[in-house]
Parts: structure tokens; C-alpha cells; sequence
């Protein structure tokens, strides 16, 4: 796009490991002329580690709209800004989607910086179908919303992804095994690129005893990864369709013999392929 507008970089910061922090993010973030922060006051040891001088304005949650016109007034003029969070990617559950839609609305150039982002570092090492999945932030922190919210969820068979905080963590995973069923798989991964990090998976029955066992494992910051649900709707065996499936991936290439196999058994596609997979991973 060539006009004398500015640039929008969306720069991921690391999680907590300063090793994670990418050449090409101390590159943009010392050359903009502006820095937008989701709290000035976390990132400036940040920057200054990085030897970063630019100017810092607030863009959090409360002012994202006023901090908006102004940015966007800047990126007219002709100013290159860069938009970080206090973590992570920019935008995943933090703000900047509303600079974000404006900038491009205006015909601004957004140029997205990557890296870092705990729902895809915890879904690259939780050894759950990765293929399909659904992010789906932080539960609702009251009991009777989050189990109504689950249950919206309980046929969904793509690998589900949560936040969650630590002092709601333990309720939330005995919440999931009331809604999913005891033996349902999940993940817990905590304290993601931190000296403390773990990676737990059990059943979620087996991740509320996990966590109940030892205190310390209820702090600091957590991704819950929950298998989909690969099994049947009621009425239709679930041996039946493992027995098409086995038929079908003999001959055909996984994705194909998951839509064949739905047409057959009436089962959603998702499923039967996520089965598919497993079933050709339990045998590797
Ligand atoms: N923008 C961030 C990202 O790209 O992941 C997420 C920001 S959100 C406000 C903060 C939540 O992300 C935390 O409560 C936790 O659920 C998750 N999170 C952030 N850092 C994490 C880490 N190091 N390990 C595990 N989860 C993390």
C-alpha cells in the first residue's frame, strides 16, 4: 500500500522469557515513533531491557477508544505505531481490536509482528488433536454461567482452549468434569516459558485431584487444553463408525474417509476425523 500514512505493527512480547522476545520485535519497536502500551508502567523494564527508547502512550481497556482517535491521528500523519500488550500476542484476550478495525477502516497498514501467544504454545506441546481447535478465552467467573457456557460446548468436537486464573482454576476444571464427563482428557498447562512451568494431561477427573494435591500447583498463569468430543451423539455406536473408519482410511487419505464416514453414519465430521486421527496415532 503505498501512501504517506504511518504503519500499525502488532508486536507479540514473551510470556515471561525474555529469550522468546524476536530480533524483528526490537527492530520495529526502536524504530516507530510510537509505542502503545496496555500498561506502560509493565512494559517499560521490557523495553528498557532491549535497550528500547521510544515513547509510550496508555492503550488498555478502559480508554482503548479515546487512545484510538489519537493513534489513529498520528498513523494520518504519517507516524509509524506499534501496539504491545502487557504479554503474549496483542488482541488474544487484550485489547487493540477496536485500534486494529479502526486503522484498517481508515486504510492504515497493519502489520502484525508474531510471536508469542500461550493458546498456541500450549496447544503445540499438549499432544491433543491440533488440527481444529477453538480458543475460547476465560470462562464467565460465576459457577452457574461458566456450566451453562460449557454446556454450549459439550458436543464440540474440535480441541476446546480456555484461560483461566489461578484462584478459579481448580472450580473450573471440577466445573468441566461435571460437564464433560469425569474421563474426558485435558491438559493443563501452566506457567508457560517460566521457570515453573508445567505441562499436566489426565483425565479431568484425574486434573482435579492433580491440582487439589498440592497448592503450589494452583499458582500463577494457566491455558486448559480439553479433548473435543470424539464420541457418538446418542443413538449411533461409536464401535460402528471406528469400523467404517477403519474400512475407509485403508483406502483413503484421513479427511476423505471422515466425510465419507459421516455421510454413512449420520455423525459429524469432525468427530469422525478427529476418531480417525486418534485411532491412526494409538496405532503409531
Ligand atoms: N495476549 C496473551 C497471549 O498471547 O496469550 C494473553 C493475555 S490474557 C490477558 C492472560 C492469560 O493468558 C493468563 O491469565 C493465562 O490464562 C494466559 N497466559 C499468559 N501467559 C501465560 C503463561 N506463561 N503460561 C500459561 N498461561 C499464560
Amino acid at each position: 500500500m503505498s501512501n504517506n500514512k504511518g504503519v500499525l505493527y502488532i508486536v507479540a512480547t514473551p510470556l515471561g522469557n525474555l529469550g522468546d522476545m524476536s530480533p524483528r520485535a526490537v527492530e520495529v519497536l526502536s524504530n516507530v515513533q510510537l509505542i502503545a502500551a496496555e500498561d506502560t508502567r509493565h512494559s517499560a523494564p521490557l523495553l528498557r531491557h532491549f535497550g528500547i527508547r521510544t515513547p509510550l502512550s496508555a492503550l488498555h481497556e478502559h480508554n482503548e477508544r479515546a487512545a484510538c482517535a489519537a493513534l489513529l491521528q498520528r498513523l494520518a500523519a504519517g507516524a509509524s505505531v506499534a501496539l504491545i500488550s502487557d504479554a503474549g500476542t496483542p488482541l488474544v484476550n487484550d485489547p487493540g481490536y477496536h485500534l486494529v478495525s479502526a486503522a484498517r477502516a481508515h486504510g492504515i497498514r497493519v502489520v502484525p509482528i508474531p510471536g508469542p501467544c500461550a493458546l498456541i504454545a500450549a496447544l503445540s506441546a499438549a499432544g491433543l488433536p491440533s488440527d481444529r481447535f477453538v480458543f475460547e478465552g476465560f470462562l464467565p467467573a460465576r459457577r452457574a454461567a461458566r456450566v451453562s457456557h460449557l454446556e454450549t460446548l459439550r458436543d464440540e468436537s474440535r480441541t476446546l482452549i480456555f484461560y483461566e486464573a489461578p484462584h478459579r482454576v481448580l472450580d473450573c476444571v471440577t466445573d468441566m468434569a461435571q460437564v464433560f464427563g469425569a474421563e474426558r482428557r485435558a491438559v493443563i498447562a501452566r506457567e508457560l516459558t517460566k521457570v515453573f512451568e508445567t505441562i499436566h494431561d489426565d483425565t479431568l477427573a484425574g486434573l482435579g485431584d492433580w491440582l487439589r494435591a498440592d497448592a503450589h500447583r494452583q499458582k500463577g498463569e494457566f491455558v486448559i487444553l480439553l479433548q473435543g468430543n470424539i464420541l457418538e451423539p446418542a443413538g449411533q455406536t461409536d464401535d460402528e463408525a471406528r469400523r467404517i473408519l477403519r474400512i475407509l482410511t485403508k483406502e483413503l487419505p484421513v479427511g476423505q474417509a471422515a466425510a465419507l464416514a459421516a455421510q454413512i453414519t449420520g455423525l459429524k465430521k469432525n468427530a469422525l476425523y478427529n476418531m480417525a486421527l486418534s485411532e491412526k496415532n494409538a496405532k503409531t
